[in-house]
């Protein structure tokens, strides 16, 4: 992909700081982080998100997620993970190249992942589940 920014990293074009590597991911220090820390595992292979993405890739994904995860919890000493993954613009997905963050947390980090839970009624959860069912 020409246009791909994760694409040129993979390929050295635009400079990284990688983190680990295997055959099919690479783990680079996120330019803007929200944490220290924050590691983002790219996907070697082009596909625009999750939903595009080979089962092959992805069977591998979480494998190296717990790696890195691993890695930056015994480097940096951080409280908790989150694992995130954005599919779409109106999820927060900014680079259309699939990707998994990897947020360290701090007990102190005063950080906020937005979450807003709403209360449907048994009603709806029931109609939405018989939808996806
Ligand atoms: P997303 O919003 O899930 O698509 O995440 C894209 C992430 O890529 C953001 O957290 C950006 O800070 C990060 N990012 C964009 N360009 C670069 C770059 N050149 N090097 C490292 N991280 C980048
Ligand atoms: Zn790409």
């Amino acid at each position: 992909m020409d246009n791909c920014i994760f694409c040129k990293i993979l390929k050295n074009e635009i400079p990284s700081s990688t983190v680990y590597e295997d055959d099919k991911f690479r783990a680079i220090m996120d330019i803007g982080p929200i944490a220290k820390g924050h590691v983002i595992l790219l996907a070697k292979e082009h596909a625009a998100n999750l939903l595009e993405a080979d089962d092959e890739l992805l069977a591998a994904a979480l494998p190296a997620v717990k790696k890195v995860a691993k890695a930056v919890k015994k480097t940096l000493g951080c409280d908790g993970i989150n694992v995130l993954q954005n599919n779409g613009e109106e999820a927060g997905q900014t680079v259309f190249h699939f990707h998994l963050h990897l947020i360290p947390r701090y007990a102190d980090d005063n950080q906020e992942i937005l979450w807003n839970p709403t209360s449907p009624s048994a009603e709806e959860l029931a109609q939405i589940r018989e939808l996806l069912s």
